[in-house]
């Protein structure tokens, strides 16, 4: 298994020696080069292909592009820029105005792993032994990498195709490419797992639309995403503002904030008692991007709220809350389904409990009331792992004091 720490040492920083060039190599390149600028250098004669190129941008119109770029408001300044429905330039990244974006972005980026750096054999050993595995414990792996396989591309898709032209800030839609990329590389995981293991890929590929626990929380999250993402989707009413503020709390707060935590659980537990370590090695480099994922869209959510008091009134403070709350009943029927018996340390009992305290956790994180009085984390390894002092958002603060005021255990 991985240890966390190893991934925040400082990286050793390699002294590199400048290169000192000897006079005399030094004298030697100036001479070389005289001696090149001293040869002709005839250009080959256009072939028609090159001679149609120079023609056509003989007759370019360059009139639309320069409209385009002086109907921008010239240099942006910092008060220019908004989360959503601004009018600055959105080419020019710089001023920063949420810097928190932007460390997410460097931080996302430091992150980097790839699949293939895990180690697999000796999970290839214990899913091809026919002892090494319970029956629950097989059912366990298979319908968690039926869930992850297509989830990862559901957010992927709702990022690319619905949000990003949405969100009209430079360093978010910098976040945002970036958080892109790391959904690929999760499905890229996910995929090699299933690839090394040798497992049936159209069954697995195809339980988030045949299993009907996993089928509920794709098409749950899935109407969300078709609400904004026709081409003709427009932000500036209210209405239309509050379903880009409705998807944002779909894929961020329930889908990548609740929809992964029962699966991510139950593999890790796998992983702490020395089972398929490889995948839960990758699930444990997933489960830190996610966490990553899931603080940038609670710092976006909250961002527009202040910026826009009037989206976030009662009724959308109702529809927020209930949002999070169906997400965790779908979770947590996932859970018995998934979990007919208790398994590695767990039950279904235990997997509602920590929904509960993950749904308390997601409304109180963006300014809602929690829902389950005294609901505890009876798994405090599962926030270790994630090390959400670490990982905290930017406006975190609220958050930080509800988990001190806690049952919990990891400070
Ligand atoms: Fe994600």
């Amino acid at each position: 298994m991985l240890n966390w720490d190893d991934y925040k040492k400082p990286e050793e920083v390699k002294k590199v020696q400048p290169a000192i060039q000897e006079e005399s190599v030094q004298e030697q390149i100036v001479q070389e080069d005289k001696e090149d600028f001293m040869q002709e250098h005839v250009p080959a004669e256009a072939g028609t292909r090159a001679k149609q190129a120079k023609e056509s941008l003989e007759l370019l119109d360059t009139k639309e592009g320069e409209e385009e770029l002086e109907g921008l408001s010239g240099r942006v300044q910092v008060d220019d820029k908004a989360m959503i429905n601004c009018r600055a330039d959105l080419n020019q990244l710089v001023p920063f105005k949420y810097d928190w974006a932007w460390q997410k972005y460097l931080d996302g980026s430091a992150n980097h792993w790839m699949p293939q750096e895990v180690n697999m054999t000796a999970d290839i050993a214990l899913w091809k032994s026919n002892d090494g595995l319970t029956e629950d414990e097989r059912m366990i792996v298979m319908r968690n990498l039926g869930f992850f396989s297509t989830a990862d591309s559901l957010v992927a898709n709702n990022l690319v195709l619905a949000i990003y032209r949405l969100i009209t800030n430079p360093e978010c839609r910098q976040y945002i490419l970036r958080q892109s990329f790391e959904e690929a590389i999760h499905t890229h995981a996910y995929q090699y797992c299933i690839e090394s293991l040798g497992m049936d890929e159209g069954e697995i590929f195809n339980m988030y639309r045949e299993i009907p626990s996993v089928a509920k929380k794709a098409s749950w999250g899935l109407k969300y995403t078709k609400e904004i993402s026709t081409p003709g989707f427009v932000t500036g009413t209210d209405e239309t503002d509050k379903l880009l503020l409705k998807n944002l709390i779909a894929f961020y707060c329930v889908l990548e904030g609740i929809f992964f935590y029962c699966g991510f659980t139950q593999i890790l537990s796998m992983g702490r008692r020395n089972k398929m370590t490889g995948t839960a090695e990758q699930f444990q480099y997933i489960l830190r991007d996610e966490s990553m994922h899931l603080n940038f869209g609670i710092d976006m959510i909250n961002q527009i709220k202040i910026e826009n008091p009037h989206l976030w009134d009662e009724q959308m403070r109702q529809e927020a809350a209930q949002m999070i709350l169906e997400g965790a009943e779908l979770e947590i029927q996932y859970a018995k389904d998934t979990m007919p018996r208790g398994i590695l340390g767990m039950n279904a009992g235990m997997m509602e409990e920590y929904l509960q305290f993950i749904a308390n956790r997601r409304l109180v994180q963006i300014g809602l009331e929690q829902e389950f009085e005294g609901a505890t984390n009876p798994f405090p390894w599962m926030s270790e792992i994630m090390d959400l002092r670490k990982e905290k958002n930017f406006f975190e603060t609220r958050v930080i004091e509800y988990q001190t005021g806690g049952a919990l255990t990891w400070d």
